[in-house]
């Protein structure tokens, strides 16, 4: 094999292992997902909320909440994966000080529902101010 072969097998074993993982999460989530749909419905009967044969709606509207639940779990895991990959320093927006950047809780009004998700902030010592490196 020449070079460019060799570049082309090693780049489809790549592409497979990344098919493999892609699959290998996907049967994983539905796993997780069945699971706690069936929490839910257990949880629903334990807790009293669902008695009996409810209207659908009550069914749905459970359902939904669950789903707003994920919704905010979600935002709340990809921000503070975000937030911890930004670098630990960042450039004073006012003096220009290289400062520390942390990981800051702030509430959040997402159309799911509120959440609490993480931001990178800085704290300028000089200024007495924090800033968002990003902005
Ligand atoms: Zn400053």
């Amino acid at each position: 094999m020449d070079d460019t072969a060799v570049g082309l097998a090693e780049k489809s074993s790549a592409e497979v292992k990344d098919s493999e993982r892609v699959a290998r999460l996907r049967e994983r989530l539905e796993r997780s997902l069945r699971e706690a749909a069936e929490i839910e419905v257990e949880l629903s009967r334990a807790d009293g909320s669902i008695r009996g044969v409810p209207h659908y709606s009550v069914i749905e509207g459970r359902a939904h909440e669950l789903g707003k639940q994920l919704s905010r779990a979600v935002q709340q895991r990809q921000m503070s994966e975000l937030a911890a990959a930004q670098a630990t320093t960042a450039k004073c927006p006012t003096c220009g000080t290289r400062c520390a950047v942390r990981p800051k809780k702030r509430p959040l009004q997402s159309v799911d529902g509120a959440a609490e998700i993480a931001d990178a902030q800085g704290y300028c010592p000089g200024c007495r101010r924090s800033f968002f490196p990003a902005a």
